[in-house]
């Protein structure tokens, strides 16, 4: 199987034009989740974030039939940026998995922890193993240390296991492999459109 590659963009690019370009250089062989002003626009098939509900008074929220409607096939959630500074928990994420398999979306659930994978949802999305440490800081993890992590997620979840944190084109490969990680999900590197295009090269 083809490994997934899945761009985060964050809060990036600062402008539509700039996100159009990126995109139009990227979006072939990966799924590209953007910023929610941009989806529209480029017709993206990724997101990086959903709430729960289907409509109604949620200031601000976006749901995951929206994204639908536009064309997205996929939905990080529980992005430890968004367990941060959005303080969500393993409850709210949780709700949000179940929301984007309701309306029929894939869910990336984001963890660096066993415990937080849910415990009666065994199927139907895909994981994405981070650990705190290597997101965003250069400072990725060896291949061996993030393989043990694979395995003890497939022992308890028969779903994809993507590894993410500081993937850049010269460690990629290893990921996919040694450590048989089933894809990658790129942060920083998914900005510079050279960088993300060498990575798909090293693992495709
Ligand atoms: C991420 O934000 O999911 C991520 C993996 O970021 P980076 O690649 O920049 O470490």
């Amino acid at each position: 199987m083809k490994p997934l590659i899945v761009a985060n963009w964050k809060m990036n690019p600062g402008s539509l034009p700039e996100a159009k370009k990126l995109f139009s250089l990227t979006k072939k062989r990966a799924v590209i989740c953007p910023p929610f002003v941009y989806l529209a626009h480029l017709r993206a098939n990724g997101a990086q974030d959903c709430f729960w509900e289907e409509k109604g008074a949620y200031t601000g929220e976006i749901s995951p039939q929206m994204l639908k409607r536009l064309g997205v096939k996929y939905v990080i959630v529980g992005h430890s940026e968004r367990r941060k500074y959005q303080k969500e928990t393993d409850k709210i994420i949780e709700k949000k998995l179940r929301a984007v398999l309701r309306a029929g979306l894939k869910p990336i659930l984001c963890l660096d922890k066993i415990s937080q994978l849910p415990k009666d949802i065994k199927r139907g999305f895909v994981v994405a193993y981070e650990p705190l440490f290597a997101i965003g800081t250069g400072k990725a993890c060896s291949p061996e240390r993030a393989e043990r992590m694979r395995r003890a997620i497939k022992k308890k979840v028969g779903v994809p296991v993507l590894y993410g944190g500081s993937v850049n084109s010269k460690n990629a490969r290893d990921y996919i492999k040694k450590a048989r990680f089933d894809g990658l999900l790129v942060g920083g590197a998914s900005l510079k459109a050279k960088e993300f295009i060498d990575i798909i090269e090293a693992v495709c």
